[in-house]
């Protein structure tokens, strides 16, 4: 099985590695190709929100970003092993850019984390093309953004916004961003730089980095009170 359908929502039965051969072989074709990183809460807010449910129908590539999607898939017959987080993706898709001469663009997060991860990839890929930039998803910064972005010239652009908010922006932009692949990233640049830690392996392996989140960042347990709800609809779907 290549796809499955969670709620309504489309996830592609990717491992990590074709993950990666995938976003290759966008960049190869050029054109404009979203890349969604589907979670539970992903798949809750599609259900509610129309526009960002029909953006996530254009993305090209729907990866399974959370055990919630990958044991939502599997009920279906999906035969991937573990999630492919969008964090998990950034270090070895940076490795791919630096080794295929592919330009890359950091933007969102708060302001000095786009930057300092940029650096940080500068050191471990000396070859690495990356520039970087906060930015705000707000309409007024669109043509500053646009303007840093078109001097670069990316290939690849990874959008920090939180969801929804990254794959509007993308989509809102699609036409003048002139880039290959653009992938919404939510917090990945702060758990990348350190700022936020990440559960232990045998937190993620047993399905648990919800609860390690929602300890180390109580704030969430109002956008959490849905994975419940995501997990009894799951079950009741089929
Ligand atoms: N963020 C931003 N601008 C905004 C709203 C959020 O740069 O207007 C950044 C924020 O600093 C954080 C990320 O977007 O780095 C959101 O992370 P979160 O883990 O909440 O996103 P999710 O993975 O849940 O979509």
């Amino acid at each position: 099985m290549n796809q499955a359908r969670v709620l309504g929502v489309r996830v592609d039965c990717l491992d990590m590695e074709a993950s990666l051969d995938r976003i290759e072989q966008f960049v190869d074709a050029g054109g404009h190709h979203l890349v969604a990183t589907v979670n539970p809460e992903f798949v809750m807010r599609a259900r509610s929100d129309q526009d960002f449910a029909r953006v996530l129908e254009s993305a090209d590539l729907c990866l399974a970003d959370g055990s919630g999607v990958v044991w939502a898939a599997r009920r279906q017959g999906c035969a991937m092993r573990e999630p492919v987080t969008g964090v998990d993706l950034i270090p070895p898709l940076a490795a791919l850019c630096a080794r295929r001469g592919f330009r890359i663009f950091l933007l969102g997060a708060a302001p000095g984390v786009a930057n300092d991860l940029a650096n940080r990839l500068r050191v471990e890929h000396p070859a690495l093309e990356v520039e970087a930039h906060a930015g705000t998803p707000d309409p007024s910064a669109d043509a500053a953004t646009l303007a840093l972005i078109r001097a670069h010239k990316p290939q690849v652009l990874l959008v920090a916004y939180g969801h929804p908010k990254q794959e509007l922006w993308i989509d809102r932009m699609r036409e003048s961003l002139g880039v290959a692949v653009a992938m919404g990233v939510g917090g990945s640049f702060d758990y990348l730089t350190g700022r936020i830690p990440r559960a232990p392996t045998w937190m993620r392996r047993a399905g648990l980095e919800w609860l390690f989140r929602l300890v180390r960042q109580p704030w969430r347990v109002r956008r959490m009170a849905v994975l419940p709800i995501y997990a009894l609809r799951v079950l009741r779907s089929n």
